[in-house]
């Protein structure tokens, strides 16, 4: 599914991203691959199953972990009740907001709010942040592609690890 180039996708509707977030995504303190994730993720170039099928690939465009949401990258990310369990049950205890039409972009941004109060405090938590949105999506694709299954507390526990 990697090998699918972004330039694939570029059909999709592309979103209007501030400048703030990709400075904020290039000064993330993180991995180059979980950074290049995060920017495909924001420019909406990542193979969810709602962009596949949007391509007349023949994939079920629906939620693999809910199954009751179109699979785009802001409903895996955030607004799954996986990935929802997985923000709050991490040690950054994160709630997602409950707008549905939240997009990932726009609550990367959100974290820049915390930069107010404490800079070096929001860099680690935006750090972290990137660790556990890359986990995420590679438990996904592990579901999705080789039906492995990961408990929501062993996803903590991997994206914690490596951060
Ligand atoms: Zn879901």
């Amino acid at each position: 599914m990697e090998a699918l180039k972004a330039s694939s996708f570029h059909h999709m509707a592309k979103p209007e991203v501030s400048s703030t977030v990709w400075k904020m995504i290039w000064n993330c303190r993180t991995l180059p691959k979980i950074r290049a994730f995060l920017w495909h993720s924001c420019g909406n170039v990542v193979a969810s199953a709602d962009c596949l099928s949007s391509r007349n690939i023949p994939i079920d465009p629906l939620c693999s972990r809910c199954g009751k949401e179109k699979d785009s990258v802001d409903h895996i990310m955030l607004h799954c009740p996986y990935a929802k369990a997985i923000w709050f049950g991490s040690s950054l205890s994160h709630r997602i907001s409950n707008n549905p039409s939240l997009l990932i972009h726009e609550w990367l941004q959100h974290w820049q709010n915390l930069a107010l109060q404490d800079k070096n405090a929001a860099r680690e938590s935006f750090s972290k942040c990137s660790f556990l949105c890359w986990h995420i999506w590679l438990v996904r694709k592990d579901f999705v592609f080789s039906k492995k299954f990961k408990s929501l507390e062993e996803i903590i526990r991997s994206a914690e690890a490596a951060f």
